[in-house]
């Protein structure tokens, strides 16, 4: 038997790994797949005391575009930008716990470079819904082909746990010590199944089966009916006429104290899903833009948490005496955890910055014969989205890369620390 006991709760897992659809018309690139790359968490929680969350305080400012159903009913599309808190408090979220992952949805993906304009978060109507969801919500990012569904926020109620238990045979159930034991007052029902055997032969076990299937408001009536007439008429499916008379002596149906001191429950599954070819090709679509009239020179913006090469490292020409600090400041940003490229082809500084500024490259560094006139050495530091440039020492430039990959550093805290450099032009 797999059981949750109550200090496991709440339990949650993640994984990654392949998904399946079978798409009738897969299309569109990455956008419909048949197979495709999917990020999930399964965070379980107890469906008494409507689904709090520890931490949801921490997010309940956090402000979401909500389209909800009821908009969306009315035939409109209008965006409703509304505190995850104030969402929760009126229903129109369900419960803390699916706000909490809908506020932690928006942040993730703002923070890989998600534009917050292009980006809501749409509520599944009653008839798009599972049967078994209890409320569901799609963060949906704007692309060329339109708002794409590109990260599910589904509460699935017990259903997946239901279903597994009820095919394998093993409750998949949390059995927790309550702190003040329970008293139920309830008809209990029984049989003498000494007398009942011998009695009824093969019709015994179902006619215990109809017994123990009997509702307390049956049995109410029934433990009157016994008193009253000293016997009682039950429907038994599988029984020749379908009916079975019991007297006082068969049964006893009376009205006692049962102390429970165990609580036991089905948890309740939150599940976000991220797909992730659409938040990457949505992502690229949003952060690719072109420089102020030059349509040859295209730029990704990918912030440098999400950026696969954070550093361009540029020797000004290929003259030898440039090639040992070339070499140190990559071994330096390597070691640092900060993947880098060099490029001493002989292009052009503009063209090899150009290049990588289509490919996403926060960050560029210049070796110049200036740099190798002082000792430490300084070289300069390009960002691509303002080109600007700022100049400082080695280690200087090793320890800014490193707080703007770290994100404990914007580029315009680093533009303002160290000097500006406008000394070479990029063309
Ligand atoms: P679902 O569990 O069906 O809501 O899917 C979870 C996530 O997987 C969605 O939010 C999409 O980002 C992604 N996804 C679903 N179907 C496809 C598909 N056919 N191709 C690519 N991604 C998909």
């Amino acid at each position: 038997m797999l059981e949750f006991n109550q200090q496991s709760m709440p339990f949650a897992s993640a994984s990654i790994g392949k998904s399946f659809r079978n798409e009738i018309s897969p299309r569109a690139g990455l956008l419909r797949v048949r197979e495709f790359l999917m990020a999930e968490i399964e965070h379980y929680v107890d469906p008494e005391g409507g689904k709090k969350h520890p931490r949801f305080d921490e997010v309940k400012d956090v402000e979401l575009a909500l389209l909800d159903r009821n908009v969306q009913m009315s035939g409109k599309s209008d965006l409703t930008q509304t505190k995850i808190g104030d969402a929760v408090a009126t229903k129109t979220v369900d419960n803390e716990t699916l706000g909490y992952f809908l506020a932690r949805i928006k942040q993730f993906l703002i923070k890989i470079g998600v534009d917050e304009k292009k980006l809501r978060f749409r509520q599944h109507m009653g008839n798009e819904m599972a049967h078994y969801a209890s409320d569901c919500w799609d963060a949906e990012l704007l692309t060329s082909y339109g708002w794409i569904e590109c990260v599910g926020c589904a509460d699935r109620s017990a259903f997946d746990l239901s279903v597994h238990a009820k095919k394998t045979g093993a409750p998949l159930i949390v059995r927790e010590t309550r702190k003040e034991p329970l008293k139920i007052e309830e008809y209990q029902a029984e049989l003498d199944k000494k007398k009942c055997g011998p009695k009824f032969k093969k019709d015994a076990k179902a006619i215990e089966a109809a017994v123990e299937a009997l509702t307390q408001d049956v049995r109410e009536k029934l433990a009157i009916s016994l008193k009253d007439e000293g016997k009682i008429t039950l429907d038994v499916d599988g029984m020749a006429n379908g009916k079975v008379e019991l007297d006082k002596d068969l049964i006893k149906i009376e009205k006692k104290t049962r102390v429970e001191n165990t609580r036991e429950y089905i948890p309740n599954v939150i599940e976000p899903s991220f797909g992730i070819g659409r938040i990457l090709y949505s992502l690229i679509e949003q952060n690719f833009w072109h420089r102020e009239g030059d349509e040859a020179r295209g730029i990704i913006s990918f912030p440098p948490a999400v950026a696969p090469t954070k550093v361009l490292l540029v020797p000004l020409s290929n003259h030898p005496d440039l090639q040992p600090p070339v070499k140190r400041v990559t071994y330096k940003l390597r070691s640092m955890g900060i993947s880098n490229r060099v490029d001493d082809s002989g292009a052009s500084i503009g063209k090899r910055y150009s290049r990588n500024d289509e490919l996403g490259t926060p960050f560029g560094v210049t070796v110049d014969f200036d740099s190798i006139k002082t000792d430490p050495p300084t070289y300069t530091l390009r960002e691509r989205d303002s080109t600007k440039q700022v100049r400082a020492k080695e280690d200087e430039i090793c320890d800014a890369i490193k707080n703007l990959v770290d994100g404990k550093e914007t580029w315009d805290d680093v533009f303002k620390r160290l000097p500006e450099f406008t000394g070479q032009s990029e063309d």
